[in-house]
């Protein structure tokens, strides 16, 4: 296998295919905060690219209720049980350091998909440990949408001690979830066809729809199940990051990248899609400016989903403030105390930062903050807090202005003519 980078682990890892990094990645952060499951982005995705016959079960883009749901039911599960019993007791992270934004989270000492399969698959069958889920599996996107965690060990019943934060006794979240675009894709790794590739200007990795034959071992291999079987076409399908928008050759774009469907479409205002520049091992390079870039690497509220898989995925997500921290570091890393604790008390720039969401369909470049007056002074969470009234701008690919916007929610009352207007 070769060895390769991966900074998400902190360390080398064997990667059983040739790895090659493109200039600049497709890259997501999604705020699970501020999610509410109105599955405008499902929609968006599927009324644009999985509309068709035989493509009835497929949903490129999927919001699904953690801790129950999932989509295909329980992939994550599967995974990390996978994972468990080709390691028993050994998936952990060290508790060393984290040192700058090529180890930021210390070190994973256990094993990855790839990992695992070189040694519990002799000869190795598959290039990841993972499994083909079942049709039934696939039936029911939305399973479990709202159910809660109640109280521990009593069926149907919830937690009265319900709602205080840190954390509630009684909890779900939305996992928003598109493909990663993996920097390791154990997708594309596991094609006997090499059907699958990685675009060198974007990352974006696609299915040769002419060279696969539908053996399904990308279905297999991805560990969060993001390809998936057409059956009257007989090749495999995955979410294509709305290329033609990323590109700017969409006519919509005017030339100019635009984000996808599902960014776009985002009513909960949580999804921010860019393209970050890579250094030539695949670390991202230095790029302050750049919204993705400090809120992984400067702000650190952004984390990888479950990068003890091994496939370096390129969406990042603001952990919920109110599901257990267990949970949320099984999920998200060693990160997420250190990005839960910044996130609830945010600093100046964060805070403009944040305000960046869905302003624009353009893809941001960079930003700036003009400072502006100090508009509220006084305690959150029993810390001081200082907010002013700065302005975020938002610069593109050209580095024309997109636009500019205020931290100060601009108040809008309703004349007293509409009181009774509807
Ligand atoms: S999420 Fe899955 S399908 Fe997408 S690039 Fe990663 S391994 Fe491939
Ligand atoms: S459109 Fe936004 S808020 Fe609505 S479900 Fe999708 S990610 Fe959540």
């Amino acid at each position: 296998m070769e060895q390769v980078y991966n900074w998400h682990l902190g360390r080398e890892m064997g990667y059983p295919y040739e790895a090659a990094y493109p200039k600049r990645q497709f890259a997501f952060v999604f705020n699970i905060n501020r999610c509410i499951a109105c599955q405008t982005c499902t929609m968006a995705c599927k009324s644009t690219w999985t509309f068709n016959k035989g493509q009835e079960q497929m949903w490129w883009a999927n919001v699904e209720t953690k801790p129950y749901g999932g989509y295909p039911q329980g992939w994550d599960m599967k995974l990390l049980q996978l994972l468990e019993d080709a390691n028993p007791n050994g998936q952990v992270w060290s508790k060393g350091k984290a040192n700058g934004s090529t180890r930021p989270y210390g070190t994973f000492k256990g094993e990855t998909v790839f990992e695992a399969a070189e040694k519990t698959l002799t000869p190795p069958s598959s290039r990841a440990v993972g499994y083909l889920p079942t049709d039934e599996e696939w039936n029911s996107p939305n399973i479990y949408e709202d159910n809660a965690v109640g109280k521990r060990g009593v069926r149907d019943k919830l937690d009265d001690a319900g709602s205080r934060l840190p954390e509630h006794r009684t909890w779900f979240f939305y996992l928003a979830r598109i493909c990663n675009h993996c920097s390791y894709p154990a997708c594309l790794a596991a094609c006997p066809r090499k059907a699958i590739y990685k675009r060198p200007e974007d990352g974006i990795v696609l299915i040769d729809q002419k060279e696969c034959r539908g053996y399904r071992k990308c279905v297999e291999a991805c560990p969060y199940k993001k390809t998936m079987y057409r059956g009257n076409t007989r090749v495999s399908e995955k979410c294509i990051a709305c290329y033609p928008r990323v590109e700017g050759s969409d006519p919509e774009s005017d030339g100019e990248p635009m984000e996808t469907r599902c960014m776009a479409a985002c009513i909960g205002q949580m999804r921010m899609q860019g393209l970050v520049k890579l250094n030539e091992d695949g670390t991202w390079a230095e790029d302050r400016q750049n919204p993705l870039y400090y809120l992984v690497h400067v702000a650190k509220v952004a984390l990888p989903l479950y990068p003890q898989f091994g496939t370096q995925p390129n969406g990042y997500y603001i952990p919920p403030r109110w599901a257990p921290r267990e949970y949320l570091r099984q999920m998200f890393g060693p990160g997420v105390d250190e990005a839960l604790e910044r996130y609830a008390q945010p600093d100046r720039e964060l805070l403009a930062v944040l305000n960046l969401y869905r302003r624009s369909n353009r893809i941001i470049y960079r930003y700036e903050i003009e400072e502006g007056p100090k508009v509220y002074e006084g305690m959150l969470r029993d810390r001081p807090v200082t907010i002013y009234n700065d302005t975020v701008i938002a610069y593109g690919k050209s580095d024309q202005e997109i636009f500019r916007t205020e931290i100060e929610e601009p108040l809008h009352i309703r004349p007293a003519k509409h009181a009774n207007s509807i």
